[in-house]
């Protein structure tokens, strides 16, 4: 069955591999100790049936990129659902639209279902609720949640869970909950092997530079409360330096982008700070 792109659902095809994704440790040791068979198979442990993981952390910190890695891994389709237009009134009503998504993953199933930015749909609502059209949707999810029949592992993704609803977090709604913290300093080494090795391919640009423990430790300390996206960014600029001097890339080249960089910790820190002071 082909799935075409729509509004609010996307099949994403990934080869991405968990090698490609600097830290995330508790993360990926919970996922490597998990595959597809668990997904259909796990009843007949005794075990309960998978439901999923919320994944929450910082914007930029890799909960996308593990998404797709999950499935490449299981090697299952991924649904990206954008829950956010689920609520919009743009296309069709929100109760079909939400119950279309559902069906769709289970129609591929054993499948992944991924809800980014969950938080744009269920943000202070309960099951019980209002009555309203997205409290009731809430309230279908959970059901669904809790006693699907085909095997649909739900992925939510959240830059923020302050204002998502405490019945979603709660013990057993997911197989478990992970908080991506800003990389550390061992995290950030591991983040920028992985985008150095993937763009310094041709020798001529690599030039006397090397991906070692040393230039990886230097970069990672200059780099303290940088995310994952803006590490790449660093390693993008840096070479843009190169390529517009027409020559090798140098360490110096990093450094240099490194200083300049403010990353998005520092300027909400900041806003935060500013907002203090005025107060
Ligand atoms: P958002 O909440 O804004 O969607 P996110 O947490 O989902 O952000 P990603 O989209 O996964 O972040 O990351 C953006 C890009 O930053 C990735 O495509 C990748 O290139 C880089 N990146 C982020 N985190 C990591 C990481 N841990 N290891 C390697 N690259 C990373």
């Amino acid at each position: 069955q082909i799935i075409k792109k729509t509004e609010i659902l996307e099949f994403v095809n990934s080869h991405l591999n968990m090698d490609d994704i600097g830290g995330l440790e508790n993360l990926k040791r919970w996922l490597r100790k998990r595959n597809k068979s668990w997904l259909e198979s796990a009843q007949k442990y005794g075990l309960p049936a998978p439901k999923g993981v919320l994944i929450t952390g910082v914007p930029g910190c890799g909960k996308s990129l593990i998404s797709k890695a999950i499935s490449a891994m299981w090697q299952l389709p991924l649904l990206r659902l954008d829950i956010g237009k689920i609520f919009s009134g743009i296309v069709g009503s929100s109760e079909e639209n939400m119950r279309k998504a559902v069906q769709t993953a289970e129609a591929i199933a054993p499948s992944i279902l991924w809800i980014d930015e969950i938080e744009k749909g269920f943000s202070g609502l309960n099951s019980s609720g209002d009555g309203g059209t997205a409290s009731r949707i809430f309230g279908h999810f959970l059901t669904w949640m809790q006693e699907k029949e085909k095997p649909v592992f739900v992925i939510a993704t959240a830059n923020n869970i302050s204002s998502l609803p405490t019945e979603l977090l709660r013990k057993g709604r997911f197989d478990e909950i992970f908080f991506v913290d800003l990389p550390t300093h061992r995290e950030r080494v591991e983040i920028f092997k992985v985008h150095l090795q993937k763009r310094l391919k041709d020798p001529n640009v690599t030039g006397d530079f090397q991906i070692n423990d040393n230039n990886l430790h230097q970069l990672a300390g200059l780099t303290e409360g940088f995310v994952g996206a803006e590490i790449e960014q660093v390693v993008i600029n840096g070479l843009f330096e190169a390529f517009y001097e027409e020559r090798s890339v140098t360490l110096s080249d990093f450094e240099k982008i490194c200083k300049q960089f403010i990353p998005l910790s520092v300027t909400q820190a900041e806003q935060i700070k500013g907002i203090r002071d005025w107060a």
